[in-house]
């Protein structure tokens, strides 16, 4: 039985892994106005098709050990970290979400609903990284998955959902009307979707997640000079990181931190 689940699990990494080999590809075709589905994966360096073996993901990097069968081109250790992120989440989504079947874990709709949205969510954080800009479409990408998290999970109730679309935007887009500049458009799109699927309590915590994670980011930039005062970062990835953290285990760390003052 054990063999039995070691199976699946490695069957789940490896589906997670293809799936965010695949987002590296949005992510490199979608700001430069590319089609995601047109265009075989190919060999950055010598325009070489990729076979299907070397497209397993995580396996091949290492059996190529990094670099393209045909030119000897580095391949870049992005692609690695990516496949392997998303292999763990896909395995912690089915630990966490999933059902069991004479001891063996089966992915349920709760488990493929939450994984896309965390795959949504990486490629915003990383688009708006390279390019300071959130695209409609994948802010679009989550609202589609809100009916979906209503029918599958009970809590938060709906009106704590709706409060969570709003608690977190409504004040951004209040200061971003004070102080121009301080948040793009597309964050107070992304924490309105975001909280909805999150309801108020987790959305409050992710938004504070990535004040710390941000600041702490932005302060050693400006401390080391890499960036000057009137620099602008993207605040767009510490808001996705945020939302994640608090999707996964949000009500672990609500109760946590309860559990010190009650
Ligand atoms: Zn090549």
């Amino acid at each position: 039985m054990t063999a039995f689940r070691i199976v699946f699990g490695v069957l789940y990494a490896l589906f997670g892994a293809c799936v965010f080999s695949f987002l590296g590809v949005v992510i490199d075709r979608v700001p430069a106005g590319r089609s995601i589905v047109k265009g075989r994966s190919h060999c950055d360096a010598c325009g070489h098709v990729l076979s299907a073996g070397e497209l397993i993901p995580i396996v091949s990097y290492l059996f190529l050990r990094g670099r393209c069968r045909h030119c000897g081109a580095k391949i870049p250790v992005r692609a690695l970290l990516l496949e392997l992120l998303g292999g763990v989440l896909f395995l912690g989504c089915a630990v966490l979400y999933g059902t069991s079947l004479y001891g063996v874990p089966l992915p349920t709709l709760r488990v493929f609903a939450v994984f896309a949205v965390l795959s949504i969510l990486l490629v915003i954080g990383w688009i708006d990284q390279l390019t300071m800009e959130i695209p409609n479409g994948l802010v679009l990408a989550l609202l589609v998955c809100a009916p979906l998290f209503v029918l599958l999970f009970e809590t938060p109730s709906l009106p704590a959902r709706l409060i969570g679309a709003l608690c977190v935007s409504v004040p951004m887009l209040l200061l971003g009307l004070v102080i121009p500049n301080a948040f793009g458009g597309g964050d107070v799109k992304l924490m309105a979707a975001a909280g909805f699927l999150l309801g108020w309590k987790n959305c409050l915590l992710a938004m504070f997640l990535a004040v710390i994670c941000g600041g702490t980011v932005a302060c050693t930039l400006l401390l080391t000079h890499r960036v000057g005062r009137k620099d602008t970062i993207p605040f767009g990835p510490y808001l996705c990181l945020g939302v994640a953290v608090s999707l996964l285990a949000g009500d672990a760390i609500l109760g946590w931190y309860l559990s010190l003052f009650f």
